[in-house]
């Protein structure tokens, strides 16, 4: 009876048995399924983002400023992905043994309960013998050997019984939680799954939203330099345009002959320049500094790393460092930053070996710097450049005297004497002012002439960033040095008198810098104060009543207000719409022969060809008397070199 009904449990377990047998084996294959995807993601994620790939598609391109290695970039991105790839196998084999681990448990009971049968078996049939020998007595006996031995055979079929009884009843049970234990497993693989990507994820994170920012700006550089192409192609256009015969002329019509060209308008010189956007703004940059600063030598250099890669930038040799323009964004634009120092022992030689215009710089210290010009010629002249800027160091006077620059810097040699007026006074700017005005290092190198201050390297950098017109910046040591200049640095500049003005209300939550200032305090700084007028005072006056007190200002010869006007955003070149003379601050100081107010708005951008009512300029003003200090003064002014 009680095997028949366990036969029949067997029987009602057979079909999920066959069903928990199936999903093993499917387990099994999309084990192996999530392997083969796994070895074949990895093994093409390595392929397409292989550091062979990436270098033979970008190596004759340069590495984007902030983007970083375009190999390594790629082969992080790879290991991003093979770990992604391991974290797949890592959740099917999860799956796989969270759905198979219950279900195999499971099976093995069911050959459990075979044994368990059998052995029930085998002792129901020993206590029935036991039984039936007993009953063949006469009477049933309460004691003796065949007693003790039916109670224990007894004893150990009734227990086995209720012992297999509970297994199936377990059994059956467990049924229900099988799948659901299974299922439950598969989450928490998924989970670990997401968990391990989301990890991933945040440390690639960082690194790929900086990446963006730059490539914003990238592709906002590649588009203005398409709108360039395509405006200097609408140029070119028009001028090979200007050649054809007009439309609606018969065949062989003349073409309108240009005047300028001396020869067949089809061999004439086009006008149209090719220039890219980079190439544009580099020398709009520059040419605000040339007029000033005895600029060597600028243009295109490419820079070669070690490894082969190449950054093609625009170098610019002045006063014997070597500078390329690197993107601030504080600054919003290019600055320029030193790459080498000619002046220390440097040498400057060909670089031997098969690379064409190759030459390569060696600091004192042995710094190595390759470069590589574009032709012959270039090397060469950058090569001369280099070492004309080394001859004017080693020319130049040393110890107390070389206050004084003695190079002409755009002449490139030829000895400039400045006379012994200049020299005392040069003396006692440098001793008034011993410090650099924004940070106060020791290390002067530069004068701000039109704001009046004394500037270390690396302020003078930010200076320069600002453009001549905001700071016009003169070296201390190698330019030469006018004495009208000088006088008014001395009698009405220098770094106290202007911290005065341009420091009169510091607000709140700004420091100045100090000497060993990061670029980034020193830039936010010069630009907060020179800019954008930040440290002035919170004067709210317009502009056209400030232009109007300079006016006054200049005629009277009070040099100070001028200066405060010119902080507080006057226009040098304005006039006062309600006075009918039509003068311009230039002219009010020209007519009352105030030298020193002159000399502070010629530094300050004051135009002497502007007309006043009457038609007639600053410079026809003090030409009434050609032999007079103002007259000499707007003379060197226009002669440029000295101002
Ligand atoms: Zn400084």
């Amino acid at each position: 009876m009680f095997r028949k009904r366990m036969w029949a449990f067997q029987d009602t377990l057979k079909p999920l048995q066959g069903h928990t047998t199936r999903i093993l084996t499917r387990a099994d294959e999309y084990c192996q399924a999530g392997e083969e995807f796994r070895q074949k993601g990895v093994s093409l994620a390595e392929e397409l983002y292989s550091k062979e790939a990436s270098r033979v598609m970008f190596s004759n391109n340069f590495i984007a400023e902030g983007i970083g290695d375009l190999a390594a970039n790629m082969s992080s991105f790879t290991t991003a992905l093979k770990q992604v790839h391991e974290l797949v196998a890592l959740l099917v084999d999860s799956v796989k043994s969270g759905l198979a681990a219950p279900l195999y448990t499971f099976n093995e009971g069911f050959r459990d309960l075979d044994d368990l049968a059998d052995e029930l078996d085998t002792r129901g049939r020993e206590y029935e013998s036991t039984l039936s020998k007993a009953l063949d007595q006469r009477e049933l006996p309460t004691d003796g050997p065949i007693h003790d031995k039916a109670a224990r055979a007894r004893w150990d079929f009734e227990l086995f019984r209720f012992d297999v009884v509970r297994y199936m009843n377990q059994l059956d049970s467990k049924k229900v939680l099988l799948l659901e234990t299974g299922i439950n497993n598969t989450f928490y693989a998924l989970l670990a799954f997401f968990q391990g990507g989301g990890s991933i994820c945040g440390e690639m994170e960082k690194s790929m939203r900086r990446r963006q920012v730059v490539l914003d700006g990238m592709n906002k550089r590649h588009d203005r330099d398409n709108a360039l192409w395509a405006y200097v192609r609408s140029r070119l256009e028009a001028e090979l345009q200007g050649a054809l015969p007009p439309p609606g002329a018969p065949p062989g019509a003349r073409a309108p002959i240009n005047p300028r060209a001396a020869c067949p308008v089809y061999v004439a010189e086009l006008t149209t320049e090719v220039l890219s956007a980079a190439s544009q703004e580099a020398s709009a940059v520059d040419m605000m500094h040339y007029k000033d600063e005895g600029v060597l030598k600028q243009g295109y250099l490419m820079k070669k790393h070690v490894f082969g890669w190449k950054d093609r930038c625009w170098y610019r040799l002045h006063a014997s460092k070597l500078y390329t323009l690197e993107l601030s964004r504080a600054a919003a634009g290019d600055v320029p930053v030193c790459v080498f120092d000619l002046s220390k022992g440097a040498t400057v030689a060909k670089r031997p070996g098969k690379i064409p215009f190759c030459f390569l710089l060696v600091g004192d210290d042995g710094y190595r710097l390759e470069l590589q010009a574009e032709s012959e010629d270039e090397m060469l002249k950058w090569m001369a450049a280099m070492r004309r800027c080394q001859r004017i160091e080693d020319a130049s006077p040393r110890g107390s005297t070389d206050l004084l620059g003695t190079a002409d810097g755009r002449a490139g040699g030829g000895r400039k004497t400045i006379g012994l007026r200049a020299e005392a006074l040069m003396d006692r700017f440098r001793k008034a002012n011993p410090c650099c005005a924004e940070c106060g290092s020791s290390r002067i190198e530069w004068a701000s002439v039109n704001i009046g201050i004394t500037l270390c390297e690396a302020c003078a950098t930010v200076h320069r960033a600002l453009g001549s017109s905001v700071s016009t910046l003169r070296s201390l040591k190698l330019d030469p040095w006018s004495v009208f200049v000088l006088q008014s640095l001395v009698e009405d500049l220098g770094n106290e008198r202007a911290r005065c003005v341009w420091e009169f209300n510091v607000s709140p939550g700004w420091t100045k810098p100090t000497p060993d200032s990061g670029a980034q305090h020193r830039e936010q700084w010069i630009i907060a104060k020179y800019r954008w007028y930040g440290f002035v005072g919170n004067d709210t006056r317009d502009a056209p009543l400030v232009s109007k007190a300079m006016i006054h200002a200049a005629a009277r010869g009070d040099v100070e207000r001028v200066v405060w006007c010119i902080a507080h955003k006057g226009e040098v070149n304005w006039s006062d719409p309600d006075e009918k003379s039509g003068r311009t601050p230039l002219h009010a100081a020209c007519e009352a022969d105030r030298r020193r107010a002159v000399a502070i708005l010629l530094l300050n951008g004051a135009n002497m060809y502007a007309k006043n009512a009457r038609g007639v300029s600053s410079q026809d003003l003090v030409n009434q008397d050609p032999y007079s200090d103002l007259a000499r003064v707007l003379a060197e002014k226009e002669r440029g070199d000295l101002w």
